[in-house]
């Protein structure tokens, strides 16, 4: 029996082919997948999935898992032939344990669905990111997906206390553990998160779940230099305990994206704009402290000006302007997420900036980021851009992460996008542990193959 038989014969008609395929498995959110996948699998359970992999790893046969396909670097993307195992209906709450402070989801559970299902039980999943309508929760461990809150309960691979992953041969390994302190042996979860689909597809997670706060305090603060934005994270982090996010926009993305929302928040605009949030947790004095904050850094002179929202409807303009739709409009919009070292990213964005500009005198660049997580995205949109244009930037960016022993991906993955560029941010050392790594849990290379590292 071919493969395809094989699926149908097993899995019946959780396996999808010819006219069946929709546009959808195409692509992920980067857009750059060109080829439907040769069949897609959808398993309605763990046991589906184990059984799926034993048989295509059997023939040989390469298996692309997809979650929501909102991933930014192309790690969804079938290649021609290859089998997209969809996690689209594996996916529900299985438990909150309000005790433990944990929920225990299928992989396939929206981000937006565990965490309403955590807040209606009273607690905070404190995994958040733009896209959480349609990203899974087995997507965004498989990236270890980061976003605005970081700052305060860390990445994706922070809050998960066990998870379970079916290895190539179909080996269910379930270290659904609930537990905070488990030093039993290597830690087998974190090796999965953030290992893009290449080395098991994850089925089910235990999340760790915080205290839901009962509100949140918002300024916009102007600042004249990136060593201030720097001194104010570091009161921010001190004096405010409920810091939840700290978001640095540089004048030109400042600017941009104000106009565009006809918004003039401050006289003239600012160096650099940053939004503080304050998580508040029900205590007492929390926004009289938080004024103070912002009340000394003003007569110290670290910020120009502040405003605090006073409204949810203030705050929402505040985080607009730091969202940046309006950049979509811009043609071809190129996008990069990259992590240096906090204290070094103010002089990268400098020589980062003038090197694009020197090339593309016409281009659009601008910068913002989670200064706090050490991350900072890059815009960069040229009306007349090509092919070649796009290898110019890649090369320039990239190129300059690896002379500041920065990384070339903090939140989105290298996927294929990134892969030609993950030796500036690892040695040959690592990626030789990591080809090994790979070899072990797969050794017919069929998960994902030539993601993250290319052929092994
Ligand atoms: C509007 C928007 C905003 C975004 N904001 C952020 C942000 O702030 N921070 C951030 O980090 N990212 C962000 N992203 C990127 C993206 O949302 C994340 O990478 C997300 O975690 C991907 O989840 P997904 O379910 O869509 O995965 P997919 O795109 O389907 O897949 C991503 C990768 O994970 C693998 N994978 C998926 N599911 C599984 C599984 N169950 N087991 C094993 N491997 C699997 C895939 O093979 C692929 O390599 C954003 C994207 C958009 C479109």
């Amino acid at each position: 029996m071919s493969v395809i038989e094989e699926l149908m014969a097993a899995l019946g008609n959780a396996v999808l082919t010819g006219d069946r395929i929709t546009e959808r498995y195409r692509s992920d959110a980067s857009l750059s997948g060109r080829t439907l996948p040769l069949a897609v699998v959808r398993p309605g359970s763990v046991d589906e999935v184990a059984v799926a992999l034993k048989i295509c790893n059997a023939h040989g046969q390469c298996v692309v898992p997809q979650g929501g396909l909102t991933g930014l670097a192309g790690g969804a993307n079938p290649r021609a032939g290859d089998i997209a195992v969809s996690l689209e209906r594996l996916s529900g709450i299985e438990e909150v344990d309000a005790t433990a402070s944990s929920m225990t989801v299928l992989a396939g559970t929206p981000l937006e669905v565990a965490q309403r299902a955590a807040e209606d039980a009273g607690f905070l999943l404190p995994i958040d990111l733009g896209a959480r309508g349609s990203c899974q929760i087995g997507g965004n461990l498989a990236t270890n997906a980061g976003g605005i809150r970081v700052i305060r309960n860390g990445v994706a691979r922070d809050n998960v206390l066990g998870l379970e992953a079916v290895l190539a041969d179909g080996t269910v390994v379930s270290s659904m553990n609930k537990m905070i302190k488990n030093n039993t042996g290597y830690d087998l979860r974190q090796l999965f998160i953030g290992s893009e689909g290449t080395l098991g597809i994850i089925t089910r997670a235990v999340l760790r779940l915080r205290p839901l706060p009962t509100g949140r305090l918002t300024a916009l603060c102007a600042l004249d230099s990136y060593s201030e934005v720097v001194t104010l994270l570091k009161r921010a982090q001190q004096e405010l305990p409920g810091l939840g996010a700290y978001e640095a926009m540089w004048e030109s993305y400042f600017r941009f994206n104000s106009e565009a929302d006809g918004l003039r928040l401050f006289e003239s605009c600012p160096a650099f704009a940053v939004i503080v949030e304050q998580d508040l947790q029900g205590h007492d004095a929390e926004s009289e402290r938080f004024e103070a904050f912002l009340g000394r850094a003003l007569e110290d002179g670290v910020i120009g000006d502040a405003l605090v929202a006073q409204s949810q409807k203030e705050a929402q303009a505040f985080w607009r302007i730091r969202e940046g739709h309006a950049l979509d409009r811009l043609p071809l919009l190129l996008n990069f997420d990259v992590s240096l070292a906090i204290g070094d990213i103010g002089r990268f964005a400098d020589e980062c900036g003038q090197a694009l500009r020197a090339k593309f005198p016409e281009a659009h660049v601008s910068f913002f980021g989670h200064v706090g997580d050490s991350n900072l995205h890059i815009a960069f949109s040229d009306p007349g851009a090509t092919e070649e244009t796009i290898h110019a930037v890649d090369d320039i960016v990239y190129a300059l992460v690896g002379t500041y022993r920065g990384s070339v991906s903090a939140e989105h993955g290298i996927g294929l996008l990134k892969r030609d560029f993950l030796h500036y941010s690892r040695s040959p050392a690592e990626l030789e542990l990591m080809r090994r790594i790979k070899s072990a849990l797969d050794p017919n290379g069929i998960l994902n193959p030539g993601k993250v590292l290319g052929s092994v």
